[in-house]
């Protein structure tokens, strides 16, 4: 039986839009609200597309944050509009579980065309954090070995597997006992790396190829190095392509750079073109196996809306669209044109200290100004804490010219941009030219914009800030 009076969404949005902050204080997290207040982002939007965020008004707001690397193809893509309404349409059998279902392995058929030959046996599942915790529990079964080992720095989730892999201690407070065997490495540190591996007890080492947080990667050939040593102790290499990957850095994926042959990826955020979590491990095959080894064990790790219909359906349209319109490529070149672009504005601008990015992942890390008004600010701010100075950046960035970053994570005078991958030269534009004015507003002190600073600094923003701006890495 069908309801007479189904739900009428459209006119419960319209009634009760602008609700938004109330709701969530009253019935969600209130301490978000708090911090979005203080920082000035409560803003109410009203639709999406593209690259652009509206408000009610309809005034636009360019998203360089992609819903912390979400929506490389773009908001609201019509062709994943299409295969959501096609898999509605089509009043398709869903998660019967006890069969195989068409679409998942059109997914898995779809994704492996896109990874190297060795890499060839899929996982799906729902999150970043799930596919790490997934990829923990096959590298342990396959070697039955218990250690891990990641990176300083890094960022893998927040569910317990993928937090004792975390690279930042803040995240981990007040959560413990995590997993027991687990350390973390210095990024370059060859040695170090060697003397854990050396024990014969370590499963996995974890990386994320360029790291969210800092955008961060090695020069050189240390993850060349890393995979050698990792391969001559048995133990297996993980990357987490969760951010990186389907085209973030101008390749397909992140390890693509340094010539990578993992054993295990993960993938996760941009494969669900925006709309429904959608997730998924890549491993050899063999080492697959290992975890599904009796027929007892055929669904020892399983997850019941893994192989759901719509997100199915919403990967294969993302793969196709980044294939369709380019994207890789265009995440390269305009990448490149977009870093280009800031670091002309070193010239004009103390304050940077440098540019850092692959494709459309791009940091900017400043440091104390040569101006003696702006460096007075400066010191005054990071005597209270360090990231502060770049929170004011972001504010000003979103309050003056309406364009979302974020911080680059904890204790670090960093911002991220992390652009949709559809963007072009008016995108570059706009952001260029905001980024310049608010550096030139900063030779103003005192003046309105380290009033921003000092405003947090009244409502000892310091801690919160860090934690919504590293929330999604
Ligand atoms: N791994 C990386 C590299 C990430 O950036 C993130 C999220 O930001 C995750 C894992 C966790 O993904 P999720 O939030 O979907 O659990």
């Amino acid at each position: 039986m069908r309801a007479d009076m189904p739900l009428d969404l459209k006119s419960l949005i319209t009634a009760r839009l602008g609700e938004n902050y109330k709701l969530h204080e009253r019935h969600l997290n209130p301490t978000l609200v708090r911090v979005q207040r203080i920082i000035g982002f409560d803003q109410v939007y009203a639709r999406a597309e593209g690259a652009y965020l509206y408000d009610l008004d309809e005034r636009d707001y360019l998203d360089f944050l992609s819903g912390y690397s979400v929506f490389n193809i773009g908001r609201n893509h019509p062709a994943v509009q299409r295969a959501i309404t096609d898999v509605l349409e089509m009043d398709l059998p869903n998660m019967v579980q006890m069969d195989c279902s068409l679409l998942s392995g059109l997914l898995a058929e779809a994704l492996l065309k896109k990874l190297p030959p060795h890499l060839d046996a899929v996982f799906f599942c729902n999150s970043g954090a799930e596919a790490n915790e997934g990829a923990i529990k096959f590298a342990r079964a396959a070697t039955g070995r218990s250690g891990l080992l990641s990176l300083h720095g890094s960022f893998h989730g927040l569910s317990h597997g993928a937090l004792s892999v975390m690279g930042d201690e803040h995240f981990r407070e007040g959560f413990g006992p995590l997993l027991e065997n687990c350390a973390r490495v210095k990024m370059g540190d060859l040695e170090e790396l060697e003397m854990h591996l050396k024990r014969k007890d370590v499963a996995a080492f974890i990386i994320e190829p360029v790291q969210g947080k800092g955008v961060n990667f090695p020069t050189g050939d240390y993850y060349r190095e890393a995979q050698r040593l990792c391969r001559e102790h048995g133990t297996l290499l993980v990357c987490d392509e969760v951010q990186t990957g389907l085209g973030r850095t101008g390749r397909w994926w992140g390890f693509e750079h340094w010539d990578l042959e993992p054993d295990i990826i993960t993938v996760a955020k941009s494969l669900s073109g925006g709309y429904v979590p959608c997730a998924a491990i890549v491993a050899r095959r063999a080492i697959y196996q290992k975890t599904f080894s009796r027929l007892d064990r055929c669904v020892v790790h399983s997850s019941t809306f893994g192989r759901n219909n719509l997100a199915m359906a919403c990967g294969l349209a993302t793969l196709q669209v980044i294939d369709d319109e380019d994207l890789v490529e265009r995440a390269r070149v305009n990448g490149a044109k977009l870093v280009a672009r800031i670091e002309e504005l070193k010239k004009k601008h103390s304050l940077i200290k440098q540019v850092r990015g692959m494709g459309m992942m791009v940091a900017i890390e400043f440091h104390e100004p040569s101006e003696l008004s702006a460096r007075m600010g400066w010191k005054l701010l990071h005597r209270v804490e360090r990231e502060l100075f770049a929170q004011m950046l972001v504010t000003s960035l979103f309050q003056q010219h309406r364009i979302l970053t974020q911080l680059a994570g904890h204790s670090m005078d960093v911002i991220k941009i992390l652009p949709p991958l559809i963007i072009g030269d008016r995108e570059i534009d706009r952001f260029v030219t905001a980024l310049d004015a608010v550096l030139a507003d900063c030779r103003s002190f005192p003046g309105p914009i380290w009033n921003l600073g000092a405003n947090f600094i009244k409502h000892s923003l310091s801690r919160s800030t860090v934690e919504l701006a590293s929330a999604g890495s």
